[in-house]
């Protein structure tokens, strides 16, 4: 099998939202596909550790938004590499609420969709979610951000050989020391990590770097 196949599979990236005991939650995926017209529908793949698939087993309902490609990297960092088990990603951003009382971005997302569940598949590390679209709505006339862009174009805050792509070739010799982020990936170019240093993706200290 040729791994890199997959990787020639188009996709976006998307912020999910659901709730949980009356507050928002959500997280960052890149599987959502409309999947029939009539009536409308949309399948969405969550991964089951995320706090969010439980929200939406419960509440049977999520909105996605389709993020634009001037989304910043810290957002994506929020929600794609924090748990809204601990964490109100929602502060402090311009939110409106849909018609099933979700959240939506008003800023970086191109458009949005609010769905009613109606079926939900086991496929071993992810819930499918096959929703009926209620409501959507065009937002931002920006385009929309694959997660091709993601990497190739935003690649100024993603580890240049150790994207989702290809992992660097064994042999390959370092020139210089670097720092990596064991929880997104973030590589800080250096001999030293400053002491309070903070990751620009996801936000964690120092204490997560290893040196590479
Ligand atoms: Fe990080």
């Amino acid at each position: 099998m040729d791994s890199k196949a997959f990787f020639r599979l188009t996709c976006g990236l998307y912020i999910i939202t659901s709730a949980h005991d009356g507050r928002s939650v959500g997280c960052v995926i890149n599987t959502a596909t409309q999947v029939t017209s009539s009536p409308k529908q949309i399948m969405i793949a969550v991964n089951k550790e995320n706090f969010t698939a439980s929200a939406i087993l419960k509440t049977k309902a999520f909105g996605i938004m389709v993020l634009t490609e001037d989304v910043p990297m810290e957002l994506i960092g929020t929600f794609g590499f924090h748990s809204s088990r601990d964490t109100d990603k929602f502060e402090g951003l311009d939110t409106a609420t849909d018609s099933l009382g979700l959240p939506y971005l008003t800023r970086h997302c191109s458009a949005r969709f609010s769905c009613r569940v109606q079926n939900a598949v086991d496929v071993g590390t992810h819930y499918l979610f096959i929703g009926l679209v209620e409501d959507s709505q065009c937002l931002e006339e920006k385009p929309a951000i694959t997660y091709d862009y993601y990497h190739k174009v935003k690649k100024g805050l993603t580890p240049p050989k150790a994207s989702s792509y290809m992992e660097p070739a064994a042999d390959t010799p370092k020139e210089t020391a670097s720092w990596k982020c064991s929880i997104c990936g973030y590589i800080y170019e250096g001999e030293e990590l400053p002491a309070d240093f903070v990751c620009p993706i996801c936000g964690r200290g120092a204490e997560f770097f290893q040196r590479i």
